[in-house]
Order: structure tokens, then C-alpha cells, then sequence
């Protein structure tokens, strides 16, 4: 009895011994449960997206209550999917499971591909009842998992966390591109999008030679945020950025870190963080974080996501915990960055962001010239013309037109591919874009140029109104149009200022009124604008003459519940704010006509070209009457001008 000491060992190996037997049982179980299907296993979220995207996947069954699903593979798909497992064991219904974050990402992304003709399967979507045997399937793991965890807080210096060992389930799912790759994307796969290429190239710089930058004390920033619609060619950015650099690269989804197991997550971004210091210099890609980034407790009521905030958290240490020069960066995608926790975009996380858009007229030029490398062209394509065909498509969607023609034209047993088969290929996704993305009609496309140029012209003639960067009819968001000022850094603002700014903004409704004999929708955000300004004018800053000197405002008073004014005041600001608004129209209307001709030129601009910029209109208009800061943006370079703050001015948002 002495010997107490070794009984512990022994006690241990014990329960190790039946902890075997237990995962032997489990095994066995697990391939079982499936009836027919032989080959099984697990996938990530991203190689999941992979083989949706390349046609393995023959249909899905989506447990919308677990959080998971069954990827049933193509038998004939299947050895490239299981290797040389599935030619020396033939099987009948060959099958994975995937974790999935987030089911409205997932749907999205299982629509896209619908749409496109990639993914014709069947999805069915099943909420797992618990019978009994579920009930043991889902509680077997947690016997599992906490036997394993006693083995391991019994084992001495074993705080290494996490799950590993027997079960790789805390282990990060990253795919890892090693670098020196000779097939490696670089920039030049990356068409258009000059101003995001521009912002990365720095991380690129300091990849490739961090000791200039940290001999000098400088500092990278951690992390970068790549925004935008999908299919712009985040990941591929990202890729490119590690393939410039000639580091390797670690890719996973937001959704690969969100799995039913307590604890999981936080787990594999802390092996996920530990790979990438053993590799650094690298880049750590994680696309979709909003499946783990977005806002934590919003809704206490509700009990919260634990999972995904614990995920969240430790996603946070790790990105606060490795030095700025340790030469991991991590770029991180999302499609929505006002959902994101504010916690990620302090300074020292994603403090960057760079924003990608979907590609204008020359750019759509650049990114068939990409995808257009490799396919064989009969002479009768016109590039040209494919990309003006294209309007509102992203670079995924060009990418995946070009792919379409091929595939037509091998279907027709044709020796190269030509014009034919890639206006077939646009009819065919334009028609699954259709009920997604806009895709404007002629008529519409002349509305919203002559709007915009509404616009332009207006802030060019108007002495106080924002110089003009840049105008675009090139949908965005939910925006169809937009024009981009560079605003003036003023404290105070005169009269005159909001006047001007007010007719501008009016010009977009003007126009339509007076070229076009209508009025629409379009202009919806720029009265709301106008109004509050203008409201905020009257009641506010005193500027109206019937009530002048008066300020209903109070700094103090959070919770004013009555209108500190009677109701006949009530009345007078009313009739006030529509005669300023009303004035500022006429005015606005005045203006057009007088420069009508310039104004028309420079919507057919904007209908050929999709983007102008200040020099195209001052091409038109001459120099700006009202000299000043417009000539500067002029002459500095554009990177410059882009830096500084600059207002957006979105039209068309539908209402
Ligand atoms: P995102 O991550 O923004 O959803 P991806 O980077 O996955 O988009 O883009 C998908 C595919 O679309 C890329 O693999 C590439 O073939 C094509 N693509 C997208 N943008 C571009 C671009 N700017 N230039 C060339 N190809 C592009
Ligand atoms: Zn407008």
C-alpha cells in the first residue's frame, strides 16, 4: 500500500488502454451509422467551396440544427477527392462531413453556384432528431473528449491546450500553401483593382525584407481587412500577396473555426497562430470573418453565441500577443464590415482596410485578359466588346464566362473557341445573375449617367461645393451610381457652404426632371440628405430669416421628449425648410440648363467609360471658375488625393 505513487501510472494506463477500445468502438460505429457509404471523413469549409466549385459534389444534406453537413461525393469524382483510398475500395455512396458557421453564407454560396450551372445537386436541408442512437452519436465525442482531457491534465507539463493527439479536432484546418511554388499567383493575375494592389504592396515589401523596416523602428500593421462584393478577387489578392513575398500562405474560412465542440475554436486559431510563428515569415488568409467576426453580445437575451465569442476572443489575444515584427501578417475578407466587431478594427488588429470593388469597363478588359490566357481564341473575339457586354459582372463572373465558353465551345467539337460561345456564356450567367446582382437596362444606365452627371456638373460650377474626384455609374452594394468628393477640413461651415452643397446634391434629381421627363427612386438618398441638412439649417443653426438666431438644439438634454417650440414654430420651420430646399432646386435646374450641352457630354462619357474623373470633366468644362483646391487634386498624384479623406456620395440605393 506504500506504493501509492505508482498506482497512478498504472490507474492511467488503464483508462488509456479503454479509451482505445472506446475510439475503436467509435470508429467502427461512425463508419457504420451511414448506411452504404464506405468512404467517409471529414472537410473544411474551404475544401468544401473547392469541390463545389469543381463539380464533385453530387448533393447535400444540411443538418440546419448541428451546424453540419453531409457532402456526398460523385463516385466518379471520388478519387480525386479520397485518392488512391477510393480505387483500391470502390464505393457506393462515398461521403463527408463539413462544419458550417454560418448557414446564410452558406446558402449564399450554394445559390451562387446554382446559378451559374456549377452545382445542380440536390441540397436538403433536415433538422437531426434526437433518437437515441443521435443522442449517443452526439454524446460519444464529449465521453470521448473529456476521457482524453483527464489523460492530459494527468500527464505532467501537458498545458499545451488544445485537443491534438488522437483527436486533431482542435487542430487548425488551415490549408497551407508552402512557398518557392513555381505555379505561385502573383500580381499579374490580379487585373485591375490598382488602388488595392498598391495598398498591399507595402505588406509585400516587408515580407520580402522586414529588416529595412524594423532597423528603422517602423512598424507593419498586423493585419490588413480586404472589403468588398464577392467574386473581386479578395482571395486571390491574398495569394498573390504571399506568392509576391514567396512566403507560404495559410488559407481557411471563418466558418473552419466555428464547430459544435465547446472550446474548439478558440483551440484551432491558437494552433493556427502557433504554425504560422513557425513559419513566419507567412500569411495567414481567413475568408468570411464575419462567420467568427461578428458583433459580440448584441442580444444578451438570446444567451449570446459562447462558441463563436470565445472564438472571437481568442482570435483578439492572438492578434495582440505576437509582436508587430514577427512577420506573420493576416489578411482577412468580408463582404460586410459594419457587422464586424469594433474590437477587430482597433488599432494594432485589422486597422487597415482595402477596399476592392467591382470592375469598371477597362478593368473587366484586363480581367478577361487574364482568364483569357489559357483558351484557345478563334480571331473573331473582341475583347472590347466582351467587356462592354459585361456591366456589373465580378471578376469571378468574368472568370467564370470565360471557363463557359470553353465548355460550349468543346461541346460543339469546335477547334477554338469563339465569339458565339462567349455570348452565349454571358446570356447564360447573366441569367443567373439576374435575380441577384443588378444588371442594368440601357434606359436605366442612361438615367443614372445623366443623374450623376447632374451631379458633376453642378459641384464644378459651384463655387462652395466638394471638388470632384471621381464619378461612377459602376454598381456597388446597393448603390448604382456614386460620386466621390474630396471634402474641405473645416470647423465651422458658412450659409453659402450648405447652399452650395445642397444644390449639388439636388443636381442628380434636376437633371433627371429636365433630360429625362422623370423622376425616380434614384434620388431617394439625396433628398434624405438635403432634408436633414436642411432641417438641421433652420431649426438648428438659426440660418432662416423668419427664424433667425433661434437654436432648438439642446447639448444637454439626451432625452428630449417635447419639442421645445410650439406648434405654430413647428409649422414655420416646416414651410421654411421647403422653400430653402425648393430654392436650392430651381437654382440647381438654372445651372443645368445654362451648361446643358457640357452636362450631356459627360453622360455619354459616363455611359462609354462607366468612370470619369475631375480631368475628364475639366476636359469638357474648361478649368474650375472658382480656382483653388480642385486644381491641387489635379496635380498630386492620385494615391495622394485617395488618402485623404473623401466623401462618398452614393445615389440609387433602392429603397
Ligand atoms: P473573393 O475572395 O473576393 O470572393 P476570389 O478571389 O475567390 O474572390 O475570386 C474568384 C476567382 O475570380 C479568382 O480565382 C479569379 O479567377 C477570378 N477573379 C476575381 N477577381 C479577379 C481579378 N481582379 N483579376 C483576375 N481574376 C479575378
Ligand atoms: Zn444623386
Amino acid at each position: 500500500m506504500a506504493n501509492n505513487k505508482d498506482n497512478k501510472p498504472k490507474n492511467g494506463l488503464k483508462i488509456q488502454s479503454i479509451l482505445y477500445i472506446l475510439l475503436f468502438i467509435g470508429f467502427g460505429y461512425i463508419l457504420l451509422k451511414d448506411d452504404g457509404s464506405e468512404l467517409t471523413g471529414e472537410a473544411t469549409y474551404t475544401e468544401f467551396k473547392e469541390y463545389m466549385e469543381k463539380g464533385y459534389v453530387s448533393n447535400l444534406v444540411v443538418y440546419s440544427n448541428m451546424g453540419a453537413m453531409d457532402m456526398y461525393i460523385k463516385p466518379d469524382s471520388a478519387r480525386y477527392v479520397f485518392g488512391d483510398r477510393a480505387v483500391a475500395q470502390p464505393m457506393v455512396k462515398p461521403m463527408l462531413n463539413v462544419g458550417v458557421g454560418s448557414l446564410d453564407n452558406l446558402q449564399e454560396f450554394i445559390d451562387s453556384l446554382e446559378q451559374t450551372g456549377q452545382f445542380t445537386g440536390e441540397v436538403e436541408y433536415r433538422k437531426r432528431s434526437h433518437t437515441f442512437t443521435d443522442i449517443l452519436v452526439s454524446v460519444f465525442p464529449f465521453v470521448l473528449i473529456i476521457a482524453f482531457w483527464i489523460i492530459l491534465s494527468r500527464r505532467m507539463g501537458g498545458g499545451a491546450g488544445g485537443g491534438g493527439g488522437v483527436f486533431s479536432v482542435g487542430k487548425s484546418k488551415a490549408k497551407v500553401y508552402e512557398k518557392g511554388q513555381a505555379d505561385r499567383v502573383t500580381f499579374k493575375d490580379v487585373a485591375g483593382q490598382a488602388e488595392a494592389k498598391t495598398e498591399v504592396e507595402e505588406i509585400v515589401e516587408f515580407l520580402k525584407n522586414p529588416k529595412k523596416y524594423t532597423d528603422l523602428g517602423g512598424k507593419i500593421p498586423k493585419g490588413a481587412l480586404l472589403v468588398g462584393p464577392p467574386g473581386t478577387g479578395k482571395t486571390l489578392l491574398a495569394k498573390a500577396v504571399a506568392g509576391e513575398a514567396d512566403v507560404p500562405f495559410f488559407s481557411l474560412s471563418g466558418s473552419d473555426f466555428v464547430e459544435m465542440f465547446v472550446g474548439v475554436g478558440a483551440s484551432r486559431v491558437r494552433d493556427l497562430f502557433r504554425q504560422a510563428k513557425e513559419k513566419a515569415p507567412c500569411i495567414i488568409f481567413i475568408d468570411e470573418i464575419d462567420a467568427v467576426g461578428r458583433a459580440r453580445g448584441k442580444n444578451p437575451a438570446m444567451g449570446g453565441n459562447d462558441e463563436r465569442e470565445n472564438t472571437l476572443n481568442q482570435l483578439l489575444t492572438e492578434m495582440d500577443g505576437f509582436g508587430t515584427n514577427s512577420g506573420v501578417i493576416i489578411l482577412a475578407a468580408t463582404n460586410r464590415v459594419d457587422i464586424l466587431d469594433k474590437a477587430l478594427l482597433r488599432a494594432g488588429r485589422f486597422d487597415r482596410q482595402i477596399h476592392l470593388d467591382l470592375p469598371d469597363l477597362n478593368e473587366r478588359k484586363a480581367v478577361f485578359g487574364v482568364h483569357l490566357r489559357n483558351i484557345k481564341l478563334s480571331k473573331n473575339v473582341d475583347v472590347d466588346l466582351l467587356a462592354r457586354q459585361t456591366p456589373g459582372f465580378s471578376g469571378a463572373d468574368i472568370a467564370n464566362v470565360c471557363n463557359e465558353a470553353a465548355l460550349i465551345a468543346a461541346r460543339h467539337n469546335k477547334k477554338a473557341v469563339d465569339k458565339d460561345d462567349f455570348l452565349a456564356a454571358v446570356d447564360r450567367i447573366v441569367g443567373g445573375l439576374e435575380k441577384k446582382t443588378k444588371v442594368l437596362t440601357a434606359d436605366e444606365k442612361r438615367t443614372i449617367a445623366l443623374h450623376e452627371a447632374g451631379h458633376a456638373t453642378l459641384s464644378w460650377f459651384l463655387e462652395y461645393a466638394n471638388p470632384l474626384i471621381k464619378v461612377t455609374i459602376v454598381p456597388r452594394g446597393r448603390a448604382l451610381g456614386a460620386a466621390w468628393y474630396l471634402p474641405e477640413e473645416r470647423q465651422i461651415t458658412t450659409k453659402e457652404q450648405m447652399l452650395d452643397e445642397m444644390c449639388a446634391t439636388l443636381g442628380g434629381r434636376a437633371a433627371e426632371e429636365l433630360f429625362t421627363g422623370h423622376i425616380s427612386t434614384g434620388a431617394m438618398n439625396d433628398l434624405e440628405r438635403v432634408t436633414k441638412q436642411a432641417y438641421g439649417m433652420i431649426a438648428y443653426a438659426g440660418m432662416s430669416d423668419k427664424l433667425a438666431n433661434l437654436c432648438y438644439y439642446s447639448s444637454t438634454d439626451e432625452y428630449a421628449f417635447q419639442k421645445p417650440y410650439s406648434d405654430k414654430t413647428a409649422e414655420t420651420i416646416d414651410s421654411e425648410v421647403k422653400a430653402l430646399i425648393a430654392q436650392q432646386y430651381e437654382r440647381g435646374k438654372k445651372l443645368l440648363l445654362e451648361h446643358e450641352e457640357g452636362h450631356h457630354q459627360l453622360a455619354q462619357l459616363l455611359i462609354e467609360r462607366e468612370v470619369i474623373m475631375a480631368e475628364d470633366v475639366e476636359r469638357i468644362f474648361g478649368k474650375r471658375p472658382w480656382a483653388s483646391r480642385s486644381e491641387e487634386i489635379l496635380e498630386e498624384d492620385k494615391p495622394a488625393a485617395e488618402s485623404t479623406p473623401v466623401t462618398e456620395n452614393h445615389d440609387h440605393v433602392e429603397p
